[in-house]
């Protein structure tokens, strides 16, 4: 006997194949972020409902990227196209223009905390807390039916890091000088209440001159600072050159803009902190 679907059956599940969200091949949220920090984000809420790909190869310096054609093929048949703004990832915006209307795009800086002239708001405690908020917001948003599982996610990772935040303020980094090749770590510096003093700028865009190095060369002797931290993504030629010059070491400082073992961000921290502990005079 043939079986009739009812007919307010059939209409429910027209309207739920038109509007339905996820739509990825897995089924899955299909999302695009432009770097690892923002994918790691994305990643701690959404978990297993979706799967987040960083446009920016791991092991490639996000500040000057450039994306292909590919890249932006790619990220018009997404459901959302997540990025950090505050001039970290300039490129987003104009592809954003391009996008179809079906690509949530989010930047997960707007209300994080407030721009101080550095993009890597993300190592900051409030700025992560917001773009953690913003991304389970837009997640909630275009998939309604797992807000909840979002949320949860979200609140569980906050409880993480406010642990973590924690083991940061009793560490005794008020008023520490952090020596760094790449001026990442204004957020985290303020945050603790620390002093950067950096050789290259926010972008590490070029070697220092020999001017330069002899001068960060003198602040270290003068402060009896123990190392000079650097991002293994930049490489360590330059923080081991200055650390040598001046009798000192040179320790990995991660910023979370990409990571060869894909660690998390408070994995990230947590290690971060154990360098601070052991380097900072
Ligand atoms: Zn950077």
């Amino acid at each position: 006997m043939k079986r009739i679907l009812p007919l307010f059956l059939i209409l429910s599940l027209l309207l739920s194949s038109c509007g339905a969200k996820p739509d990825g091949e897995s089924g899955k949220v299909k999302v695009y972020t432009t770097f690892y920090a923002m994918q790691g984000f994305a990643k701690a809420v959404a978990q297993d409902k979706a799967d987040v790909v960083s446009i920016v190869p791991v092991g490639t310096e996000p500040h000057e990227f450039e994306p292909t054609a590919a890249d932006i093929a790619k990220i018009s048949k997404a459901d959302m196209f997540i990025y950090n703004g505050y001039g970290m990832d300039d490129w987003a915006k104009d592809v954003a223009e391009t996008l179809p209307k079906s690509v949530k795009v989010v930047c997960a800086s707007v209300k994080s905390d407030p721009y101080i002239g550095d993009p890597h708001v993300w190592l900051s405690y409030a700025g992560a807390a917001g773009e953690l908020q913003n991304i389970c917001s837009a997640f909630s948003e275009i998939d309604k039916t797992n807000e909840q599982y979002y949320n949860d996610n979200y609140t569980s990772y906050m409880e993480k890091i406010d642990n973590l935040g924690a083991e940061y303020r009793e560490a005794g980094l008020a008023g520490k000088k952090l020596f760094v090749t790449h001026g990442a770590y204004a957020y985290m510096c303020n945050d603790w209440g620390m002093e950067q003093i950096a050789l290259e700028g926010i972008s590490g865009e070029s070697d220092p001159s020999p001017a330069q190095m002899a001068q960060f060369v003198d602040e270290i002797k003068q402060s009896g600072a123990k190392a000079v931290f650097y991002d293994p993504l930049e490489g360590d030629k330059i923080a081991k050159a200055a650390a040598k010059e001046a009798g000192i070491e040179a320790l990995e400082l991660y910023t979370f803009e990409g990571d060869s073992e894909g660690r998390d961000y408070i994995t990230i921290m947590q290690r971060n902190l154990e360098q601070l502990k052991k380097g900072l005079n």
